[in-house]
């Protein structure tokens, strides 16, 4: 075991503070990472504060992982010392399932272990990326490409892979129309992402404060929500509505928008259940469905899609100190568009 500093939440709804935690040697088939960045998810909040359920503490955050390989178990064929490495939501997966065998590792039928928040096949709780190392095995981990800096790709690992899996999946591309839903850390990215496919791309945010860096970023239009013509503008309009907000919407509203057989794609989970009308998809043949992050080939693809296209998060960076700070400023839509901590402050 190795004992390494890291940012802890010691309970629910507590503020985070430093602590160290134990790292678990390195195995055959591990690689060991010196944790360069991490991004800061809207997830994080809802687990740290248990906002999704009965969570595990204390709980180091973190799914957002940026960092350099520091060293590799004797059987490790994939990664070498220095090598440039990310590590996203899941740490492991059964590796033996349909799902996990067509590369759907997010939908392990046995469940994933998850980064943080979750146990691992050793039975220990799992850590987050806000801490100087971590210990993964190489089948979870993906390479960051040279041309992509290592801040601005940590958030990919997450915000990137979420938002680009369903953008592949319901076909955005060019004669698409994409409305993206929440202008923050998924929303962001959504937009860059959807533009680099060649869809016509609309951002549907509370306000129109964001809107030069909406146009700026790739979105062709720019709504707020408001605004209750927007609602009438923009009626049977898209093919895709990919919704990244946190809290729960007048989903009847936003269905309307949707031309028929479109699909609003769910990837915001709000802490709250919902409530629908069915009548509000009937008529047009419209879905309302969801999505979970991605596979790790996936995620290996959207990486090398992002560095290809030059897009990497619009990013704040700052000392781990800061973490609360950054909690509350999420949680008040006061982000642009993604805090980074940088792990060398841990
Ligand atoms: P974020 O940076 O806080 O962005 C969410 C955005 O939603 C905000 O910037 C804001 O955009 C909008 N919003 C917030 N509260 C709102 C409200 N009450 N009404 C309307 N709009 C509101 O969060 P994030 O990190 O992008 O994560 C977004 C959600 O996705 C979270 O629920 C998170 O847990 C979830 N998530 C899911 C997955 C997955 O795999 N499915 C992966 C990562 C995260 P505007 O200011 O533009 O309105
Ligand atoms: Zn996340
Ligand atoms: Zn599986």
């Amino acid at each position: 075991m190795t004992t390494v500093a890291a940012y802890a939440a010691p309970a629910a709804k507590a503020p985070l503070e430093r602590t160290t935690i134990e790292r678990r040697e390195v195995g055959e088939f591990d690689v060991l990472i010196d944790v360069k960045y991490a991004g800061i998810c809207h997830s994080d909040i809802h687990q740290a504060r248990e906002g999704w359920g009965r969570a595990m503490f204390p709980m180091v955050p973190g799914h957002e992982i940026a960092g350099v390989v520091s060293e590799v178990g004797a059987g490790v064929t994939k990664y070498a010392v220095g090598d440039r490495v990310g590590v996203g939501c899941m740490v492991d997966s059964c590796r033996e399932c349909g799902n996990c065998k067509d590369g759907l590792e997010q939908y392990c039928e046995r469940r994933p272990t998850w980064t943080y928040n979750s146990v691992g096949k050793d039975g220990e709780p799992t850590h987050g990326g806000y801490s100087q190392k971590i210990v993964v095995d190489e089948n979870y981990v993906v390479r960051i490409p040279d041309g992509l800096a290592l801040d601005v790709a940590a958030p990919l690992l997450c915000a990137g892979i979420t938002t680009y899996s369903p953008l592949k999946y319901w076909n955005a591309g060019p004669g698409k129309k994409v409305a993206v839903v929440g202008f923050g850390g998924l929303g962001h990215m959504g937009v860059k992402i959807a533009h680099a496919l060649g869809a016509e791309v609309t951002v549907l945010s509370q306000s129109l404060r964001k809107r030069d860096d909406g146009l700026r970023l790739g979105a062709d239009h720019y709504y707020a929500t408001s605004d209750p013509k927007t609602f009438e503008d923009l009626r049977d309009t898209f093919d895709i509505i990919l919704n990244t907000v946190s809290a729960p919407l007048d989903f009847t509203a936003f269905l309307s928008l949707l031309r028929t057989g479109g699909a609003m794609v769910n990837v915001g989970l709000p802490e709250e259940p919902i409530q629908i009308p069915l009548s509000s998809v009937f008529g047009n043949r419209r879905s309302l469905t969801s999505s979970n992050i991605g596979g790790i080939a996936e995620t290996q693809e959207m990486l090398d899609f992002c560095a290809e296209h030059g897009l990497g998060a619009e990013i704040e960076l700052i000392d781990a100190d800061r973490i609360n700070e950054a909690y509350e400023r999420v949680l008040a839509s006061d982000v642009r568009y993604r805090f980074v901590i940088d792990a060398a402050t841990i």
